[in-house]
């Protein structure tokens, strides 16, 4: 039988990702709204906190190895805001739509050289709930805010993110595209190269 590992998060979309990523080392990926766990509280003030805050209380509530993530957009015009508030920024009930009509706003005006900004991606595994030192895997992915929003594909800032790489807004990329060059893409392939030893 596989052994399992415990997502620390609902979204369908990481499920299939890590899914597919544990398949390939004869693991399972359950998520942890399955095995009966509420959402932590993201009570920390850094992405890499919010994310260990995360798996902690899947592995806590499980006694099974998990992994989670925490993402976010950081603006350099705005000394790094949305941060580790992206979801929320324009408050907690926000929708898409909600915080990136906020984030227009707070540039208007702004040139497109000081709209420099990155997403920023963190996925944490830890073995169990005292792990001294679980296994943290950084992605960045660095962009220009448009001043418009382009695109369908995707979710939350997608619209607004421009992608040097490609030369269009991250909305405009296919799953397969954006992977390729995203924040989330470079975790995940640091997260694959790493997990079959830091499980074992
Ligand atoms: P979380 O990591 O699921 O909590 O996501 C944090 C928030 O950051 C999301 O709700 C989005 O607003 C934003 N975000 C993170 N990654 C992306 C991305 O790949 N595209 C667009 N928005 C993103």
């Amino acid at each position: 039988m596989s052994s399992q590992v415990v997502l620390a998060s609902g979204n369908k979309g990481k499920l299939k990702e890590f899914g597919d990523i544990l398949q390939l080392m004869d693991m399972e990926i359950v998520a942890q709204g399955t095995l009966g766990v509420a959402d932590a509280d993201e009570t920390g003030l850094t992405f890499v906190e919010n994310a260990i805050i995360k798996a902690r209380n899947a592995c806590e509530h499980t006694g099974l190895p998990a992994i989670s993530d925490d993402s976010g957009l950081e603006v350099d015009y705005l000394n790094g805001a949305p941060g580790i508030y992206s979801a929320r920024y324009a408050g907690t009930d926000a929708s898409d739509a909600d915080n990136i009509d906020k984030l227009l706003k707070a540039l208007q005006g702004v040139p497109h050289e000081q709209r420099t900004a990155r997403f920023r991606c963190v996925l944490v595994c830890m073995r169990h709930k005292l792990d001294p030192t679980p296994l943290i895997c950084l992605g960045t992915w660095e962009g220009y805010i448009l001043e418009a929003p382009r695109g369908e594909h995707g979710f939350g800032y997608d619209p607004i993110f421009w992608s040097p790489e490609f030369d269009c807004a991250s909305a405009e990329l296919t799953p397969v595209q954006k992977r390729s060059v995203s924040h989330r893409g470079k975790a995940v392939g640091l997260l694959t190269a790493a997990l079959a030893d830091f499980l074992k």
